[in-house]
């Protein structure tokens, strides 16, 4: 049995995604909450028969690997690992055709962004070559208070050349060790000079301190850049998006943080490099921030998966309160409890706390600022609650928090509490909130592609259709005469439903099977207990409703057609529209649809 096979012998997929999700038992299934997206019914569904675990809702999930892969954002191969380890298997140690499979595209990646980090480093310590240049971003450093084991592990670094000018230092020593000008390219660390693509590249960073950014793996997959002299614009560059870095996703400090974010059940969040790592030194090992970017639903959750709550640990000016507040909404709608650091008197951020009072920075953190007593303070100190417009104001301000509340209860002390701040009575401010979530869902609602697809619990219904063919074979039979290929749009359904319908069975491709597959688990847990004449109501009101939309489509077709035409022709369109209005009402008149 190779090692992929007895993993999944050894670790049935159930007690696999148990560790992530609270699952209950029905049947021969068993569901939970999707711990990939937010929701409050159960979308999420694992066979152990099938050895399968996917969602319905966001389409996320599949094998014991794919789950893995997808929620702790590993590679096949580290996944091979993670698992071996939980399932206790030993995997063979050479000669796998993992190992020899050829290095992918992100592997180079990779292995270039090492390198880069290397060559930083290099340049950041002392030798006769760099001694010169390097020596105002090691003067930065000591300025900073970093002690020589914190640059070590944060693996500090310099890039080299004028700030203004034109370098390749970079681009060359990246040439030289033996990657390719595109790969280089890609990575976002160099661009060509001129748009024709010559041959010259500059590097992406000059005269910078360099911090490297590692991904939960410990990779590096990026980099940020301080410039070092005043006016140098901007004051921190990151790298731009590449096939192994979005910084909507990843998070600097993570991989170091994960432990003891899981042991103290709770994750700083810092603004930038520099205060990660001045907490750190300080001894608080539990810290992250973004790189370069506000904080994203996918930010938060990541960190769900192991910290209970999120203290912001922000610049007490008025943009680090605006971020918070930014963040508390997040937060809100994703769920995640919040709490803000609360510094002392002239403090202004966590780095100043640190070297002033390092106690005084542990009780800021432990006795941080519950998420909705920070709002409703900040609201009172920014706004005049007495002057009606101002309050007018304050109002806006806050309706976005609290139409981003996902339980009615939270909601409900969120409301009680802002009334008394704002002074009024909290039955006029849930009118506003209502009269505020009705003007935000018109224009959703609006949105064809919604209308359109008009969902099954997150199937359209074409995949609705096909799954109850798929899964139920006497349907089949009484769908034949009426359903084809036209039925379905998209290709890949179209292939599975050619190969349901012809007697010789086609191979389908590996990802068409596998859709197929998750179609009738999908229908088979959503549908158990129908009785056979329930289940000939759901196809018939499957096909009614198909129907209606492809001539309704036909009909807007005409429409707008209509409006670009002479009267002759527009005639012409009217009988084509009188026409399908019929066919439609012939169609929908079939014995077998009703
Ligand atoms: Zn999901």
């Amino acid at each position: 049995m190779d090692a992929v096979a007895e993993i999944k012998s050894r670790l049935p997929i159930d007690q696999l995604v148990s560790r992530y999700v609270k699952l209950k038992k029905a049947g021969r299934y068993f569901k939970g909450l999707c711990p990939f997206h937010q929701e409050r019914t159960p979308s999420f569904v694992v066979s152990p028969e099938k050895e399968m675990a996917y969602c319905f809702g966001c389409r996320k999930g599949g094998d014991h690997f794919t789950f893995v892969q997808e929620l702790e954002g590993l590679e096949f191969k580290d996944a091979l690992k993670f698992l071996a380890d939980i399932a206790n298997v030993t995997l063979p140690e050479q000669n796998t055709h993992l190992q020899q499979e050829r290095r992918s595209e992100r592997d180079r990646l990779y292995e270039l962004h090492e390198e880069a980090a290397r060559f930083f480093t290099e340049q950041l310590a002392v030798s006769p070559q760099t001694r010169g240049a390097a020596a105002h971003a090691r003067t930065y450093i000591e300025q900073r208070e970093l002690d020589p084991e914190t640059v070590r592990f944060a693996r500090l670094g310099y890039a080299p050349g004028e700030a203004r000018g034109h370098s390749d230092e970079l681009y060359k020593h990246l040439l030289n060790s033996g990657f390719s000008k595109d790969e280089i390219i890609t990575s976002g660390l160099a661009f060509p000079l001129d748009a024709t693509g010559g041959s010259t590249c500059r590097d992406r960073f000059r005269d910078r301190l360099i911090f490297p950014i590692r991904d939960a793996q410990g990779r590096v997959c990026a980099f940020g850049a301080r410039a070092l002299e005043d006016g140098d614009e901007p004051k921190y560059l990151n790298s731009p998006e590449s096939p192994i870095f979005h910084k909507g996703s990843v998070l600097y400090g993570f991989g170091e943080a994960r432990n003891d974010i899981r042991e103290s059940k709770s994750a700083i969040l810092a603004e930038g490099y520099m205060d990660v790592l001045a907490i750190r030194q300080a001894g608080i090992t539990n810290v992250v921030a973004t790189c370069g970017t506000a904080c994203t639903e996918e930010h938060l959750r990541q960190l769900k998966r192991t910290a209970q709550k999120l203290i912001l640990a922000f610049d007490k000016d008025s943009a680090g309160r605006n971020a918070a507040k930014r963040t508390i909404e997040l937060g809100l709608a994703t769920e995640m409890p919040m709490t803000v650091a609360n510094w002392p008197g002239d403090v202004k951020d966590p780095d100043e706390c640190l070297k002033k009072d390092p106690d005084a920075f542990l009780t800021a953190i432990e006795k941080s600022t519950p998420a909705q007593i920070f709002i409703f303070n900040w609201l009172e100190e920014s706004f005049d609650l007495q002057d009606s417009v101002q309050r007018a104001t304050a109002l806006k301000e806050i309706l976005p928090l609290l139409t981003a509340i996902k339980s009615t209860i939270e909601r409900d002390t969120w409301i009680q509490r802002g009334a008394a701040s704002l002074q009024v009575s909290p039955s006029s401010l849930y009118d506003e909130l209502k009269r505020h979530l009705g003007k935000q869902r018109m224009p959703l609602q609006q949105r064809p592609a919604i209308q359109e697809e008009n969902r099954q619990n997150g199937l359209s219904e074409e995949e609705y259709l096909l799954g109850l063919l798929l899964t139920y074979k006497e349907l089949s039979s009484i769908a034949n005469h009426i359903v084809d290929e036209t039925f379905f749009r998209d290709n890949e359904l179209q292939d599975i439903y050619r190969s349901l319908a012809s007697e010789y069975n086609p191979i389908l491709e590996d990802s068409a099977q596998k859709k197929a597959e998750m179609l009738v688990l999908f229908i088979e847990t959503m549908n158990t207990g129908l009785s056979w004449e329930e289940l000939q109501g759901e196809l018939k009101r499957t096909l009614r409703r198909m129907i209606q939309n492809r001539f309704t489509r036909q009909k807007r077709e005409l429409v707008t057609k209509m409006k670009r035409v002479s009267p002759e022709e527009k005639n012409q369109l009217l009988e084509q529209y009188t026409s399908l209005i019929n066919e439609e009402t012939e169609a929908l008149r079939s014995d077998t649809l009703l």
